[in-house]
This record gives C-alpha cells, sequence and structure tokens, in this order.
C-alpha cells in the first residue's frame, strides 16, 4: 500500500522522574561522539539516533534517549528517559521521565529480551556506514520497514543471532554491546572500516 508508514507504538508515562544513574556521564559522552561524528542525522523526519543502556544485568528495563531529540553535546539528565517495558502485541511503551522515549523504543525493547548478553545499544544513520554497508559485509533486514514500528523490530530481530553491529536496510545501523564502552569502541572501529573501504 502507497504511502503506509505502519502502526507506531503509544506511549504510557508511569511517572516523571529524571533517570540519575551514574552510566548516564558515559551515554553522554557517546551521544556527543555520534554528533561530531556525523553519525546521528535525523531520518525520515522524526527520528534521530538513539542510544541506551540496560539498567540492570538481566532487567528488561533501559535509559535510553528522548524522543525527537538531536543528540549533541552537554545533554541533560532530563533528555534521558527510563522505559520499564513494552507491550509489542498493543504496542505500548510505559515509561518514567519528564519527555517521551525515543521512537525506536519498542526496537531496543526487542534486542535486549533476545539477547541476554546486550547491555548497551546505539542506533545512528550515519551516511558513511550506510554508503558502505555491503561492502562491509554487515548483516541487513530483508525489507526496509518504517521506523518506531514493530515490524522494523522484526525485521531485526530476524538477522540477529549473535551479530554485534546490524543494518536496517535504506534506514540505519545498529551497535550492539556487552557495556556502554564496548557499544562505543565498536562504533570507532566501525567508522574507520567504512571511511577505508572503497
Ligand atoms: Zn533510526
Amino acid at each position: 500500500m502507497s504511502g503506509y508508514e505502519g502502526v507506531k507504538f503509544t506511549t504510557t508515562m508511569l511517572g516523571d522522574e529524571v533517570p540519575q544513574d551514574v552510566r548516564l556521564a558515559q551515554l553522554k559522552q557517546w551521544c556527543t561522539f555520534y554528533h561530531t561524528h556525523h553519525l546521528a542525522p535525523p531520518y525520515s523526519g522524526g527520528s534521530y539516533g538513539n542510544l541506551s543502556f540496560r539498567e540492570a544485568p538481566d532487567a528488561e528495563s533501559f535509559i535510553i534517549t528522548g524522543t525527537c531529540m538531536g543528540l549533541k553535546e552537554n545533554l541533560r539528565n532530563d533528555q534521558f528517559v527510563q522505559v520499564s517495558y513494552c507491550d509489542m502485541e498493543q504496542r505500548i511503551v510505559f515509561a518514567r521521565g519528564c519527555r517521551k522515549p525515543s521512537s525506536e523504543s519498542m526496537l531496543h525493547f526487542a534486542i535486549y529480551q533476545q539477547r541476554p548478553d546486550v547491555e548497551a545499544i546505539f542506533h545512528g544513520h550515519g551516511e558513511v556506514i550506510m554508503n558502505h554497508a555491503e561492502q562491509l559485509g554487515l548483516p541487513i533486514t530483508g525489507t526496509a520497514e518504517p521506523y518506531g514500528t514493530v515490524e522494523l523490530a522484526k525485521s531485526l530481530l530476524a538477522i540477529l543471532a549473535d551479530h554485534h553491529i546490524l543494518i536496517m536496510r535504506d534506514h540505519g545501523f545498529i551497535v550492539l554491546g556487552n557495556s556502554l564502552a564496548d557499544a562505543g569502541v565498536r562504533t570507532m572501529a566501525l567508522l574507520e572500516k567504512a571511511k577505508h573501504v572503497s
């Protein structure tokens, strides 16, 4: 169907507490890295990149950048949101914070559920990586799905396996890590590799 944008999710706010986790300092540094290296330009008018970390081992909750928020320097804690749980069937995201969570929250939730080893998820749209995705031999989703949809999450889960870097067709890339530093260092290596493929 032409122009189909997919059914996105609704957000239920459980509280307005601003996240205070000490790891926010690290997360902000990687947001700055994504911004500085042009890895998080806007996609499809509404989504920038989004970065998150799991709150505790085995927890399904995580802390993620707020919605419609460009990654930049000097982000404040109130620009991040805790996602407590997602109901993938009803397409509801339950969150705490003073703004809504990233439009890709369901995608992050689905990955954390399927991959207990993953503690951090970084998602960007940078051209330098997207233009070389095939030469880099990275796994790519079979179909292009609108951002923020369950369909997009499912297309990614279908190729997730134990990969740490994946490409969402015609959209962006995902880097997974067993810590924030791990996801960050993987991003740095990916960026260097992409710059040097011809
Ligand atoms: Zn995106």
